[in-house]
């Protein structure tokens, strides 16, 4: 069978080559796009043509509108767990790759999993994205489902996982299939970048040299029975033009396909990583301010896709881009197997690469109250089998406002009751009272009002 084009260069080059950067052609596609359409990929490739400061401000003030029409002020927060670092494939710019030969090689077992699942617990966190590098022989895929198996069954007092996201090299229809089993949430991996040739370069040797393999990850995905899937390319190895309308391709290619789109797009940018060259000094950096334009624009071409923003990325530009498009976020994170545990956080002798955020978790979270957002520890969707195409209708902003804001109060208050630090409690008790006015209807709002005093009396877990 012919293999499908996901990501046509041809294509993205011709958009590319035919933007035009007219002020008064960019204001029609700000219009557009502040109809909740979407954009097609002239439009997009047309957004990231121009340089004036003042079209920008008017692209950023629509993402901003378009975010807060759809999403509300919510932010979904999650905790990476990596369960493994050992690594066949050989990335130039990962720590984890096979010829980094000084790094400390770790595969964590089920009671070391469950350790570091109870620190998290105890940080408030109910969503995790599980982690592993690709070698077989150290991390089996039956490894890591037993500690996924593990995760879920790991309780604490007040604490449980109510959500495992998955981002781990890709696999076979069948393969695909035990993970669903498992009772994963999303399906995440990065296709790092859509360039053949880059790809190529950076890929030298390891099943992931395959371009093919890794960019049919997701019909395979889908063909295993999980429809909610992540996507993303890692910034800087190829010119962020190009990989944003890829990623767009990719995304109406899913759509056009299964019927459904991507779930959540992520952007991460290339970070330093001990012993991986190439980051240090990627081939096409991505600058602050191109980086707001990315999640900018993405936001404004695919309003309903989820976008995810980890803690490579430092506090104050974190903070910058939740106004433009995020709407989920890692905090609290480390990238090395066993990280949790005191003493052994951020160390570049395991991990995979350094972050730009590293407050505690709580600190993160009161920033974001701060903000005037309200962090959500939701899995309500997911849990009442409200995926793929079923949580695709109900991302429409009235609906959004019906059930997940709620459902953002409701699990951000739990975490009040059960984890906060005082002041994070006082800011968040008074966040939650004005957030509430948000609920649209008086009687979903007083139905909002009874569960709050539910959860003050000591119930969990209620959600919409
Ligand atoms: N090993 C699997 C894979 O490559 O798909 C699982 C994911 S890997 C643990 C997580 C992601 O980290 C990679 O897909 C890559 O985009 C990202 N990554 C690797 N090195 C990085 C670096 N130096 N800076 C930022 N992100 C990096
Ligand atoms: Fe291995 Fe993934 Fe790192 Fe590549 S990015 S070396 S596949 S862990």
């Amino acid at each position: 069978m012919k293999a499908p084009v996901i990501a046509d260069e041809r294509e993205i080059g011709q958009a590319l080559d035919a933007a035009s950067a007219d002020a008064g052609h960019i204001r029609e596609i700000i219009a557009k796009a502040r109809e909740l359409r979407g954009l097609s990929l002239n439009e997009a490739a047309a957004l990231m043509s121009f340089q004036d400061p003042d079209l920008e401000a008017e692209v950023f003030e629509a993402a901003r509108d378009v975010k807060l029409a759809i999403y509300g002020r919510r932010l979904v927060l999650f905790a990476p767990l990596y369960v493994d670092n050992h690594c066949a494939n050989n990335c130039l710019y990962c720590a984890f790759r096979r010829d980094n030969s000084e790094l400390a090689r770790r595969t964590l077992s089920l009671e070391e999993v469950a350790q570091e699942v109870r620190l998290l617990e105890n940080q408030g966190h109910k969503r995790l994205l599980m982690l592993m590098g690709e070698d077989s022989r150290h991390c089996s895929l039956d490894h890591f489902i037993r500690a996924i198996e593990t995760a879920y069954a790991t309780r604490t007092d007040k604490g449980e996982i109510r959500r495992i996201n998955v981002e781990i090299a890709p696999l076979s229809v069948e393969d695909f299939r035990r993970l669903k089993a498992a009772q994963i949430g999303t399906y995440v991996v990065f296709q790092e970048t859509y360039h053949r040739d880059t790809y190529k370069e950076v890929h030298p040797t390891g099943r992931k040299a395959d371009y093919e393999w890794r960019v049919t990850a997701m019909d395979r995905a889908m063909q295993g029975g999980i429809d909610d899937v992540g996507i993303g390319v890692l910034f800087g190895l190829y010119d962020w033009r190009f990989e944003v309308l890829a990623l767009l391709m990719h995304a109406r290619y899913l759509q056009r396909t299964f019927g459904v789109g991507p779930h959540t797009i992520s952007v991460p940018r290339i970070f330093p990583a001990k012993n991986a060259p190439m980051s240090y000094r990627p081939p096409h950096p991505v600058s602050d301010a191109e980086f707001k334009r990315i999640v900018a624009v993405l936001r404004l071409s695919v309003p309903y896709t989820g976008m995810i923003l980890s803690t490579r990325e430092n506090p104050e530009l974190r903070h910058q881009v939740f106004n433009l498009g995020i709407s989920q976020i890692s905090a609290g994170s480390r990238t090395n197997p066993g990280g949790y545990v005191a003493g052994r956080e951020h160390s570049p002798e395991d991990e995979q690469f350094s972050l730009g955020d590293t407050r505690k978790t709580d600190d993160v979270i009161r920033a974001i109250v701060e903000q005037g957002y309200i962090p959500s520890f939701c899995t309500g969707c997911y849990r009442l089998g409200r995926t793929g195409q079923d949580f695709m209708d109900l991302a429409k902003p009235g609906l959004i406002q019906q059930f997940c804001l709620p459902n953002a109060i409701l699990t951000f208050q739990e975490y009040i009751e059960d984890y906060a630090s005082e002041e994070t409690r006082q800011a968040g008790e008074s966040l939650i009272e004005s957030v509430l006015q948000d609920v649209p209807t008086q009687a979903r709002q007083s139905e909002v009002r009874q569960r709050l005093d539910r959860i003050r009396k000591g119930d969990r877990d209620l959600f919409f």
